[in-house]
């Protein structure tokens, strides 16, 4: 038995108000001549952001620092972090660091650009394992959503020209990361229930998984108690229930960092490479109907879609082509990992294509 010896970020900061500090934190990063980059989620561009309008005006901007717009209409694709990266090498030769600020797809954008500073070539040349060659520039994430868990893990999920997967690797997770739970404050609630169900998902299949032990159990729990609280004890949503999703986020990133996501990640996966159905929306989609797999999560789950006065769409593979399918169904079979956790060694015999065809039909 070889056991994971898996890199963590390396300093993390907490607490109502602690994006106020991140000038302090990064002024020991910033290099002679070279700026830091604070790759923004365009939901604060000036016009839109409501009340966090004014984040953009908080950032400690210096000499040549520069704010990106990371446009995440779509989820992530290697040809965008290509696209970015290049024009900062264009414009600067090299940079300080980047600093994402924004959902997960910001924080997996801002990972990825760190790393192809450094990294010759196309970011699409690194999706897999362990594949990145050299450290990428300082990095920092700074969400304002909490649930993915991304500002923990040691991967950055992207779209390529072949395949959906991230750059995994020791070089992937963040230097820094700032959680500051003001900065989630009125987020839509739908969103909100999407991302957190992320969260929610990623407990439930690493604490049902094959691949559990007691490190990630002791994360995943303390991650599934805090999103009941939010999502199903409390009469209303407050600042606290933003303090709690925020560390439910991290916890349930720690979880999974040591064991695995299971059968709604895996099929969630095929959704959003045929049909760009997006992370938390297609994980919801798939647990409405997984009651064979995660009998109690699925139950819990329907109650805190009503419960928050969510709904969950029906019918998205209505339609579909055979060959859909198929596309489908085989992204679905490639995440071996997800289902080796979910279903123990002999899943081949049990999650056959027949039944996985019968299961996107339900969707
Ligand atoms: P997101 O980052 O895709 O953002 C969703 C929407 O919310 C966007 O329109 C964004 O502009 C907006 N938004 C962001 N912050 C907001 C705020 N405070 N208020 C209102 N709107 C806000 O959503 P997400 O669910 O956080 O992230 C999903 C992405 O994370 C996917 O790309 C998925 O692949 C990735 N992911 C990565 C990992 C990982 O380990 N790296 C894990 C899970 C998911
Ligand atoms: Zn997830």
């Amino acid at each position: 038995m070889k056991f994971r010896n898996f890199k963590m970020v390396d300093y993390v900061v907490y607490g109502r108000g602690s994006f106020n500090q991140l000038d302090e934190i990064i002024a020991p990063h910033r290099k002679e001549g070279r700026p830091m980059i604070f790759l923004v989620d365009h939901f604060f561009s000036a016009g839109s952001g409501g009340q966090n309008n004014s984040l953009l005006n908080r950032i400690p901007l210096k000499g040549k620092d520069k704010i990106v717009l990371a446009d995440v209409t779509h989820e992530p694709k290697t040809s965008y972090v290509d696209k970015l990266s290049q024009q900062l090498k264009e414009e600067f030769g090299t940079v300080s660091g980047i600093i994402g600020i924004g959902g997960g797809s910001t924080m997996d954008l801002a990972k990825a650009v760190s790393l192809m500073m450094n990294n010759p070539g196309s970011s699409a040349d690194y999706q897999g394992w362990d594949l990145v060659k050299f450290p990428g520039v300082y990095k920092a994430g700074i969400p304002t959503l909490s649930g993915t868990g991304a500002e923990v893990s040691r991967t950055t999920v992207l779209t390529g020209p072949a395949k959906k997967l991230g750059m995994n690797s020791d070089f992937t997770p963040f230097n820094q990361i700032i959680l500051d739970p003001e900065l989630t404050a009125n987020a839509p609630s739908d969103q909100r229930f999407y991302t957190g169900m992320d969260c929610y998902i990623h407990c439930i299949e690493s604490l049902q998984g094959t691949y559990l032990n007691e490190f990630s159990k002791s994360y995943g729990e303390k991650a599934l108690e805090l999103c009941r609280k939010v999502f199903l004890q409390k009469k209303e949503w407050d600042n606290e229930s933003d303090d709690q999703l925020m560390m439910a986020s991290y916890a349930g990133g720690m979880s999974i960092a040591y064991s695995q996501v299971g059968v709604a990640h895996a099929v969630s996966y095929g959704l959003s490479y045929l049909l760009g159905t997006k992370h938390g929306i297609g994980n919801c989609i798939v647990m409405n109907h997984l009651e064979e797999y995660y009998p109690e999560g699925v139950k819990e789950f329907k109650c805190m879609a009503e419960k928050n006065k969510v709904d969950i769409p029906e019918g998205i593979c209505r339609g579909l082509s055979n060959e859909q399918f198929d596309t489908m169904i085989n992204v679905s079979l490639g995440m071996k990992p997800l289902w080796e956790n979910a279903l123990g060694k002999n899943w081949e015999k049990i999650m056959t294509k027949e039944k996985l065809r019968a299961l996107y039909e339900k969707l």
